[in-house]
Formats: structure tokens, C-alpha cells, sequence
């Protein structure tokens, strides 16, 4: 799922806990995380095309998934438990219990949006599967895409 539709939910469930909460904190924290999640995308990027990628380029090497290899390190259902486990450690903390939602209500929105396999959100099976991007999201790519048209559209002109 792409940005401007995370904002749109992230924002959505963030005004629902508030009118539910009334709570700042857990709003605020359940957009932040709901939306700032996909900064892992900036690791995966940087390791496959290099830190001289510019914003443009990057959003589009992330719409054509242009990747090998996939990490996605906050892309994992593994984070829910141990968020959820910190958040009642917590007394139900509410930047915890925000962060906690907005992570989870993006992962279900990715694994539905660009998975059929919701495996594809957990860090250990995309481990297990030496994080090969084919292997772990089939769906994303498209026969248009291949690996390394990025890479050749951009350095061969
Ligand atoms: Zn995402």
C-alpha cells in the first residue's frame, strides 16, 4: 500500500481512538507509527541503489519494486507481541498502546494490499527465505519491472 493511502487510515484510526480515548498521546503515536513505519524502506533502498538515491527515485524504486533483497525491518508481525507485551508492562502506556495499533493496522493493510501470503510480514520467514524479494512478495512483481531497470534506465543515459 502506498503513502498517501497509510496517511488516510492511520489518520482514520487515529481520530477513532481519540473519540474513543480521548487521548492525545495514543492518537498522535498511532499516526506516527502508522505512517512512519515505511522509513525501513530507506535501509532496503540505500543497501540495493546506494545513498546517492534522491526522493523522486526512490519512490518510484519503491513502486516498481526494484529490490533483490528485502529486510523491511519494522515490517514484521514479531513487533505486535513484543509492543503488546511492553504496553501492558506499561499500565497500557499510551504512546505503547498507539504505536502498538498504528504498527499493527499498517501491517494488515500491506499484507492484504500487497501479499497473498501474510508470511510476507514476518522478519523471520523473510530471514528463513534469505530475504529474496521474489520468493517473499511474488505478487509485487510485475512482468513491466525487472531487477536492475532502475539501475540501467538511470546510469546508461
Ligand atoms: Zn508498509
Amino acid at each position: 500500500m502506498k503513502l498517501p493511502q497509510h496517511t488516510a487510515f492511520s489518520v482514520f484510526i487515529a481520530a477513532l481512538l481519540y473519540m474513543i480515548c480521548k487521548s492525545w498521546a495514543i492518537s498522535l503515536s498511532c499516526v506516527i507509527s502508522g505512517i512512519f513505519i515505511d522509513l525501513d524502506h530507506v535501509i532496503d533502498v540505500v543497501r540495493e541503489h546506494g545513498r546517492e538515491v534522491n526522493i523522486k527515485d526512490f519512490f518510484e524504486i519503491c513502486h516498481n519494486a526494484q529490490f533483490n533483497r528485502i529486510i523491511l525491518l519494522f515490517h514484521g508481525w514479531e513487533w505486535l507481541p513484543l509492543l503488546a507485551i511492553t504496553a501492558w508492562l506499561t499500565g497500557g502506556n499510551p504512546w505503547v498502546t498507539g504505536t502498538l495499533i498504528g504498527f499493527g493496522q499498517h501491517l494488515v493493510l500491506d499484507a492484504y494490499a500487497n501479499s497473498s501470503n501474510f508470511s510476507s510480514y514476518s522478519l523471520i520467514w523473510r530471514w528463513k527465505n534469505d530475504f529474496h524479494f521474489d520468493t517473499i512478495f511474488p505478487k509485487l512483481r510485475s512482468n513491466k519491472y525487472t531487477y536492475g531497470r532502475y539501475l540501467s534506465s538511470r546510469f546508461n543515459q
